[in-house]
């Protein structure tokens, strides 16, 4: 089906919690939905921009979008690889175009009628996501676990890189509450130094942590590769992967035992199956996450992980809004 048209619309939904990372804070989830318009069909995106990861707002992706669309538009909606091709050749704009991505995607579902994970070669229909908990008190963070928990989960990602000390308290309070059987991962948000990411592991190790997720800032891959040698922590790489090219870096490099891929930085599904099967021939595990996502994008996100077989997601934005404009069945 020829593409026809695209419009836009800011979505702005306040959180139940504020949400705080090492890298900044937030208490709304600000996306562009995208509707790309066929005869027959409307298929749907969302861009969820991250400016400190890369560098877009909502206002960047509504200026940059009829650029976009003016390279797209009259293609064969299903010619999906060919489109991304040539979005390629506009630099950057990353969740823009994944909105893009996701939105053809869609369209092609429903011109097939069927779920896109069928259509992305997999029956696979389930998996067990980690929920997060930001940065905040002890006391605060332990009610939060035990009421995660109670709710079912089975994994918390928790968050540090603020406070080494405080960090290391955090941790170890919460591995004492939950008790062994729950998972826990953890995720620095580039918050460290070299010293303070070897002191964290060597802190930590023995608390059955399953990874550290970008200790370090994403362009010290020496740094982080010299502290792998002797973790006894295997080390994700999350803001330090957008695309292929930096998946090169990073195996060169030897950085990573594991990568984080969200459609949001990958510009889409189509770049990040290519990610995930570069990832793969070198035995670097992958779970997929998501930005600050509705359901409309961590649909998305979740056909994509059933289909490459994620080792783990970590696809919870949703769960942190105060209303959605879309349900996952
Ligand atoms: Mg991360």
């Amino acid at each position: 089906m020829k593409i026809k048209k695209i419009r836009l619309q800011e979505i702005k939904i306040p959180l139940k919690r504020k949400f705080v990372i090492a890298s900044g804070s937030s208490e709304y989830s600000n996306n562009v939905l995208i509707k790309i318009i066929t005869d027959e069909f409307i298929g749907y995106g969302e861009a969820s921009p991250s400016l400190h990861v890369l560098g877009e707002n909502t206002g960047a992706i509504q200026s940059i979008m009829p650029v976009l669309f003016e390279k797209i538009k009259d293609f064969d909606s299903n010619d999906i690889r060919g489109i991304s091709r040539i979005l390629k050749k506009i630099p950057n704009n990353y969740s823009a175009k994944a909105g893009i991505d996701l939105a053809l995607y869609d369209l092609l579902g429903k011109e097939l009628g069927s779920p896109l994970n069928k259509i992305l070669g997999t029956s696979k229909v389930f998996m067990d996501t980690d929920i997060t908990i930001g940065i905040m008190d002890d006391d605060e963070a332990l009610i939060l676990a035990n009421e995660y928990i109670s709710q079912g989960f089975r994994s918390l990602k928790i968050k540090v890189g603020t406070d080494l000390k405080r960090d290391i308290e955090r941790v170890k309070k919460i591995r004492e509450a939950v008790g062994e059987k729950i998972e826990l991962r953890i995720d620095a948000n580039q918050g460290y130094n070299f010293h303070q990411a070897r002191d964290f592991i060597n802190s930590v190790k023995n608390l059955d942590i399953e990874f550290i997720e970008q200790p370090m800032p994403y362009f010290a891959l020496e740094n982080i590769s010299e502290l792998r040698k002797d973790s006894p922590i295997p080390i994700m790489l999350d803001e330090s992967l957008k695309n292929i090219r930096d998946l090169y870096e990073i195996i060169n490099k030897r950085a990573a035992d594991l990568i984080n891929i969200k459609l949001m930085k990958t510009s889409g599904i189509t770049d990040a199956i290519s990610i995930a099967e570069l990832a793969r021939s070198y035995d670097i595990g992958i779970m997929v996450g998501c930005m600050s996502e509705t359901s409309l994008g961590i649909s998305a996100g979740m056909h994509f992980a059933l289909a490459i077989d994620a080792d783990y997601i970590d696809l919870d934005s949703h769960f942190n809004l105060q209303f959605d404009i879309a349900k996952i069945r």
